[in-house]
Order: structure tokens, then sequence, then C-alpha cells
């Protein structure tokens, strides 16, 4: 390697803070205890954390067995949220809920980008490797998806601008 100024180290992960959640918050403790040892939370197939079924998550903070991407983040967003009503209108019933939502895991699908006009992605519809190969494109697709545009217009649009 070569002597380098400056070092930003741009790969791995870090454990999820809890730390904001201080030592007032009731759920705190049982948060803090679904940490697993690589510092993700340990949920169940309904997305409940393992050690407190009121607190649901989702995302790049779960400790499911797949991949993090936006993809995965996306698909877990409908069953967290089917579950809290489920759960909210059996509340306002006074009844319980038999069976919750549970999650599939979602596509595998990767789009990097390089530049305006390089990039590959990666894809991989059948979930399970055994069940057929990942689709890797080059170039031209991956700047006609991303890197022409880096998503920007689709992020604005979610959030209403
Ligand atoms: C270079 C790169 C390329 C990627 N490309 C793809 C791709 O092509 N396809 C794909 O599916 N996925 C891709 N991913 C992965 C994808 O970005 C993540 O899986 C996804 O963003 C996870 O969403 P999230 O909401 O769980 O977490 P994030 O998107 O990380 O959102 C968490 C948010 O919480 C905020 N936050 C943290 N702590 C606090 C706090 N205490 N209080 C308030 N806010 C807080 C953070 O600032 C952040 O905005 C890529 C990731 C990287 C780094």
């Amino acid at each position: 390697m070569q002597d380098l100024d400056t070092q930003i180290p741009t790969s791995g992960s870090r454990r999820v803070n809890t730390t904001f959640l201080g030592d007032k918050s009731p759920s705190a403790v049982t948060i803090n205890a679904a940490l697993t040892d690589h510092g993700r939370l340990d949920v169940s197939r309904t997305l409940q954390l393992i050690t407190n079924p009121n607190v649901f998550a989702g995302g790049d903070v779960v400790a499911l067995n797949e991949t993090h991407t936006l993809i995965k983040a996306g698909a877990h967003v409908p069953v967290i949220v089917e579950n809290i009503l489920a759960l909210l209108k059996a509340s306002e019933n006074g009844t319980t809920v038999a069976n919750l939502k549970t999650y599939k895991k979602a596509m595998d699908g990767i789009v990097i980008t390089n530049g305006v006009t390089r990039g590959v992605t990666y894809l991989d519809f059948f979930v399970l490797p055994i069940l057929g190969w990942p689709i890797i494109i080059g170039n031209w697709f991956t700047a006609m998806v991303k890197s022409k545009s880096l998503l920007i217009g689709r992020a604005k649009k979610m959030m209403g601008q």
C-alpha cells in the first residue's frame, strides 16, 4: 500500500446505537437485551424484538440472516405497519391477534454506481442460490436505473418533495 495523507474507511458496520435511549426509557433494557454479538437487533419473523414484542425493528438494524439493502428495508415496512395496526385494533377491541404477518425474505439486489455512465447491478430474484444464478448487469443498465440520477428524484418523491 502507498503512503497516504488521509484514509477514510468506508466498509464494515457499527453496532446499533442505543445509547440515546438512556436509562429512562422503560424499553431500553429490553432493547439492549436484543442486541446480538454483532450489535444488531434480534427479531422474530414478525419483526418484533425477541426480548420485547411491543418493539418492532426493520432495516439495517435487524439481525436477520440476509444482506442489508434498501430492498430488504422496504420489504420490512409493510410487515411492521400491518402488525402494529393489527395489535392496536385488537387492543381497542379487547381481543388478541391470532396470527401476525411474517416477513418473507425479499429478493437480493444491489446497484453500485461508478460515475455517471458506469456501474454494476446484482440481482438475485430466486432468493435461494440453489434455484438459480444471480444476474449481474453492467454499465448501460446500471447507468439507466441509478448512475445518471442516483435516484435522487425518486427519493424526493418518496418524501413528498
Ligand atoms: C454505497 C452504498 C450503496 C448501496 N446501494 C444499495 C442498492 O443499490 N440497493 C439496495 O437495496 N441497498 C443499497 N444500499 C444499502 C441501503 O442503503 C441500506 O440497506 C438502507 O439505507 C437501510 O435503510 P435503513 O433505513 O435501515 O437505514 P439508513 O438508511 O442508514 O437510515 C438510518 C437513519 O437513521 C439516522 N439516525 C441514526 N441514529 C439516529 C438517532 N439517534 N436519531 C435520529 N436519527 C438517527 C441516520 O442518520 C440515518 O438517516 C447501499 C448502501 C451503501 C452504503
